[in-house]
C-alpha cells in the first residue's frame, strides 16, 4: 500500500504509523463527562468502505495526515495535512520534488 504524503510522494506504507480513528472528537479537557471521555477512549467505528484514519509519516518528514482510507480495497481517495496547509514554503518545496 502506497501513501502519498504532501510533502514527500508515495512511499511505501511502512514508512508510516497508524494513529488511529480520525473521526473521533476530543472532549474538553476540563470536562467531567465520563460518558463523553468513554466514548472517546473505547469507541470506535469498524465501517467495511471509507474511513477517516490519522498517519503519522514517521519514517520521513513526521508529518500527521488524515487519510481516507477504503476497508475492503485499501485503496486512498484523500490524504491531506491534519493541521491544515503548512504554509507557502511548504507547498514549494513539493512543487519542487514534482
Ligand atoms: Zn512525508
Amino acid at each position: 500500500m502506497l501513501i502519498t504524503c504532501p510533502y514527500c510522494g508515495p512511499r511505501d506504507v511502512i514508512e508510516f504509523t497508524y494513529q488511529g480513528d480520525g473521526n473521533r472528537e476530543r472532549p474538553d479537557p476540563a470536562s467531567q463527562n465520563f460518558e463523553a471521555w468513554n466514548a472517546y477512549v473505547y469507541d470506535r467505528l469498524n465501517p467495511a468502505g471509507d474511513h477517516n484514519e490519522i498517519w503519522q509519516h514517521s519514517g520521513g518528514c513526521r508529518a500527521h495526515l488524515r487519510v481516507v482510507r477504503n476497508t475492503l480495497t485499501h485503496e486512498i481517495s484523500s490524504v491531506a495535512f491534519v493541521r491544515g496547509d503548512h504554509g507557502s514554503s511548504a507547498r514549494h518545496k513539493a512543487e519542487d520534488k514534482a
